[in-house]
């Protein structure tokens, strides 16, 4: 059997391992490095020369400890190469620094993650990069958006908070039809449940810091591209000054490992908690992609093959004592950013039309966004169930 020919389930278990990085040993050990001595000139020469790829020549360009991690990203993304930042928010924004020059024009999805809105309003507004946000369901309607000086189309599929589901291969098409380029952030699906390339994608993004890493103990980004653009993306990111610790490749690539079969649970016990959650009398509507309610839920169907821990669901109306009183006494789903790791986790987001500008969000309510953990989904929800009496 081909090594292509594998499934992604197999392939995060094979990825990666190359004997001259790992010397036979299962997992690439930590290959902690600043300086690389070299004893001749030829030798130093040909690590940096252009173009030298995975080639140990200073600890800023990556040991074998990277070259493992990156391999196995790039192989399950399904893109050429892939560059390494020390969060996801550094990825997303060293990333688009990497293509925008001052004057260009940026379409952002508008149910982007809310750093990503805060980096174009701030440090692309500096440059004179100009940030116009889009209808995530917009899909080939995005055409009247775009300008001669339009340079990338940023997409985030599911919305965070919102979930809207995008159309992605119709907004890369009409992308690519006009020499745009298409950046993903492809977090919510990890590496294992969309083809990013497949559907014409230049750049998908992972916040490894969630699911890869699986255990929130490591902040970490990746940017995987295309042959055309790696070089461009990897100088770049090299002039930015990117790069991770050795020790942080080295439990990222660990988490990964498990990947698909964490996913399988926090897939399952999520659908088991969001369908309770659908006939709670307190509870307006969920949003889950797997959901025929969710928006987007179509293409949902067509791109992803499976779905994972975190959704939202809208409360009914309540006072703000009502909904202290929700999500302080939790004894399992306890309140923190992020989500990804194996624990479950519960966030309010107030105020959602603070952060949409193309569109409206339709309700004031609360929307409760919850992180569905590697515990048993029975005690999840004896845990939910105690904090609607407490309404
Ligand atoms: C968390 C997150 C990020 C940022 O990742 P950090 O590692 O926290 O910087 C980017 N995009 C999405 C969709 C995220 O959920």
């Amino acid at each position: 059997m081909q090594k292509e020919k594998h499934s992604p389930q197999t392939k995060i278990v094979t990825s990666g391992r190359n004997k001259d990085w790992n010397k036979g040993v299962v997992n690439t050990p930590v290959y902690r490095a600043s300086t690389v001595l070299f004893d001749t000139l030829d030798e130093m020469y040909h690590a940096v020369k252009s173009g030298a790829e995975n080639k140990l020549s200073y600890g800023r360009r990556g040991t074998p400890t990277h070259f493992s991690f990156q391999e196995a990203i790039a192989e399950l993304e399904g893109g050429f190469a892939t560059a390494l930042y020390p969060s996801g928010a550094a990825a997303i924004s060293c990333s688009l620094l990497s293509f925008l020059s001052s004057g260009d024009h940026l379409l952002m999805v508008d149910s982007v993650y809310e750093p990503t809105r805060k980096f174009c309003e701030t440090i692309l507004k500096d440059l004179n990069i100009e940030t116009t946000y889009y209808d995530p369901l917009i899909g080939s309607k995005i055409e009247s958006l775009i300008r001669p000086n339009t340079k990338i189309v940023f997409l985030e599929s599911p919305g965070s908070l919102t979930m809207e589901v995008q159309d992605v291969p119709s907004i890369c098409n009409i992308a690519h039809r006009h020499n745009l380029l298409t950046f993903l952030d492809n977090t919510w699906a990890s590496p294992l449940n969309c083809r990013p390339f497949e559907m014409g994608i230049d750049v998908s993004i992972q916040a490894a810091t969630k699911y890869i890493v699986g255990h929130s103990d490591v902040m970490m980004g990746t940017a995987t591209t295309t042959e055309a653009l790696w070089d461009r993306l990897k100088a770049r990111s090299y002039a930015l000054g990117q790069c991770v610790s050795p020790d942080d490749a080295y439990l990222a690539h660990r988490g990964l490992r498990t990947l698909a079969v964490r996913m399988k649970q926090h897939e399952k016990s999520a659908i088991e908690i969001a369908t309770w959650l659908q006939q709670r009398s307190e509870v307006d509507h969920v949003r889950h992609p797997a959901f025929e309610s969710c928006p987007g839920h179509e293409f949902f169907k067509r791109d992803f093959s499976a779905s994972n821990g975190l959704f939202s669901f809208v409360l009914k109306d309540v006072t703000k004592t009502q909904l202290k009183q929700f999500v302080e006494d939790m004894t399992l789903f306890k309140m923190g950013f992020s989500w990804g790791g194996y624990e479950s986790l519960i966030i309010p987001a107030f105020n959602l039309s603070k952060i949409r500008s193309a569109t409206s969000w339709p309700t004031s309510n609360v929307v409760i966004r919850l992180h569905i953990g590697l515990e048993d989904p029975k005690d999840l929800i004896a845990d939910l169930t105690n904090a609607f009496l407490r309404l």
